[in-house]
């Protein structure tokens, strides 16, 4: 009973990139169930899923019963792996069915997770547990609703069969939807072999897929160009986790996406208590993954793209070198579409009016404000999301009268996730806000409403750890209801007024304790 879709899947990329893949076929599933399917994403893509029942979705999305025109492959490509190069990594647990037109016009992907090994598979099993495919569900549906590019999951199935990990834990496969699985280490894996025919295949499809206005230039500007739109789309990706507070986890260069979407969640989490060292993935040792090194880790993995365009960047015959400085400015480019990107990002939260033209000494003073707040929510550990949503409380005029600051009306929640030595650095910092607010902000708009803007900028729910483990806990266990539950409060992370009862208990931090064993 495979599942037909309206438009046939098309298989681009095996056409265009022949030594970039290689078929195969996912392994049987013994007993598929299906966990969860996302009607949502279904009904965005335009596939005919209404009216087909769960057990033809689990079979279809296990890779039982392929939907019609899949032709699999396992996607080659290498990568940078907390700073040392594997030559070869590839889809060692994944299958890419092939790519779905959307009703917009635009190509997605649709792969396979954990469907068994491959041609790549190297020493691994290709399975994934239920736990972390859960996982992977759960906070792609979060970063969507949150606004943040992202690779999305469409289904997670039960395989029925076991994965030996420390334990042995139920299987699951995973069905991801992505804007294309093209990856700074698969231009990696092209440059290593000196393959330039194959990297210049690799761009032209990348180009034609991602940004289609730079085929018109000639082929030498064509690679330069994309490095400088993926520079530009990795910095508002990574300055929107920053703003969120998302720790990737494994920024490794094979989990970088040439689209901008955030793709692989491992050992991802999110930020608690504000703290640039946070690191929560235990095979980080040395915290090179933490969340205050992300930006710098994004530019060192733009770096290696760089060096893998170097040769598409000079006639046929000519010295790559001869690019390096155009390369080395197009990744150094990293830094001011990150800081502008961060800025613009915290000017919203903050009802800060952005100033039309370039007004440098305005830059720098909201730059000061902003790493100001961040190092006071460090200093004082405080949580990064709930100071965010609360500062909203403390809009001028939200009944504090000439007190500004002062530990009464709307801003005591804010003051609440102080403690009492903080109080008085926050009192100053508020002022400063609002000095600047006064100044150059949306001026007399009411408090309420001011409130409300502001917090459609500033999330209220998030995925928090103690949160997500205990639905996973649950659904490794084989109850839902928490999973389910989760998932709910996730896609609807904003709030004006805070006044859910259903969703308040997701808004809630973990207690100290709990946090403190990350
Ligand atoms: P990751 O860091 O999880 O993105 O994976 C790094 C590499 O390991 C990729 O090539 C994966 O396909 C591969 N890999 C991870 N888990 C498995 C597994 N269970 N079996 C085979 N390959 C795997
Ligand atoms: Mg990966
Ligand atoms: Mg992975």
């Amino acid at each position: 009973r495979p599942l037909s879709f309206t438009s046939a899947l098309e298989h681009t990329y095996a056409r265009d990139i022949p030594g970039g893949s290689a078929p195969a076929a996912p392994q049987a599933a013994p007993q598929p169930r299906l966990l969860w399917f996302n009607r949502d994403l279904a009904q965005e893509l335009g596939l005919p899923t209404d009216g087909v029942s769960d057990d033809d979705l689990a079979q279809c999305f296990s890779g039982n019963a392929l939907p019609t025109g899949s032709q699999p492959v396992a996607q080659a490509y290498a990568g940078h792996q907390f700073g040392r190069f594997s030559p070869q990594l590839g889809d060692g647990r994944a299958l890419l069915l092939g790519e779905l037109r959307a009703p917009d016009g635009s190509l997605c992907d649709l792969a396979l997770k954990g469907s068994g090994r491959t041609p790549f598979s190297r020493g691994g099993d290709g399975l994934a547990a239920v736990g972390p495919m859960l996982r992977e569900a759960l906070m792609g549906e979060s970063l969507h609703a949150l606004g943040v590019p992202t690779t999305r999951a469409l289904a997670v199935v039960a395989t029925g069969g076991t994965v030996r990990r420390d334990t042995a834990l139920p299987g699951a496969v995973l069905c991801r939807v992505a804007a294309s699985h093209i990856r700074v280490g698969t231009f990696e894996y092209f440059a290593a072999r000196e393959d330039t025919a194959a990297l210049q295949a690799l761009l032209a499809h990348t180009v034609a897929r991602h940004d289609p206005t730079l085929a018109a230039l000639p082929a030498e500007e064509q690679a330069l160009a994309l490095l400088q739109a993926v520079v530009r789309r990795q910095a508002h990706l990574i300055a929107q986790w920053m703003d969120i507070g998302l720790i990737h986890g494994v920024m490794n260069t094979d989990n970088m996406t040439l689209s901008g979407e955030t793709i692989d969640f491992g050992p991802c989490a999110m930020l608690e208590a504000h703290d640039p060292a946070a690191v929560f993935s235990s095979i980080d040792l040395g915290g090179r993954y933490a969340y205050g090194n992300q930006p710098r880790i994004a530019a060192w993995n733009l770096a290696r793209l760089a060096e893998a365009l170097l040769p598409l960047m000079v006639p046929p015959s000519a010295d790559p070198a001869a690019a390096i400085p155009a390369a080395t400015e197009a990744v150094q480019a990293f830094a001011s579409h990150y800081g502008a990107a961060r800025l613009a990002l915290a000017r919203s939260r903050w009802g800060l009016d952005a100033p039309g033209p370039a007004d440098a000494a305005l830059d720098a003073g909201d730059n000061r404000l902003l790493d100001d707040w961040l190092a006071l929510l460090h200093a004082h550990r405080v949580d990064h999301t709930l100071a965010g949503w609360h500062l909203a409380g403390a809009w001028p005029g939200a009944g504090m009268g000439a007190g500004m600051g002062a530990n009464t009306g709307a801003s005591g929640g804010l003051h609440a996730l102080f403690g009492a030595e903080a109080q008085a650095p926050l009192n100053a910092w508020l002022a400063r806000w609002q000095q600047r607010l006064a100044q150059a902000g949306p001026g007399t708009m009411p408090a309420a409403q001011a409130r409300a803007r502001l917090r459609q900028h500033s999330p209220w729910i998030i995925a928090r750890n103690h949160r997500v483990e205990e639905a996973l806990a649950a659904a490794t266990a084989g109850d839902l209801a928490p999973f389910d539950a989760l998932m709910a409060a996730l896609r609807q992370p904003f709030s004006p007024d805070g006044q859910d009862a259903r969703r308040a208990p997701y808004a809630e931090a973990a207690a100290p304790d709990i946090t403190a064993g990350y």
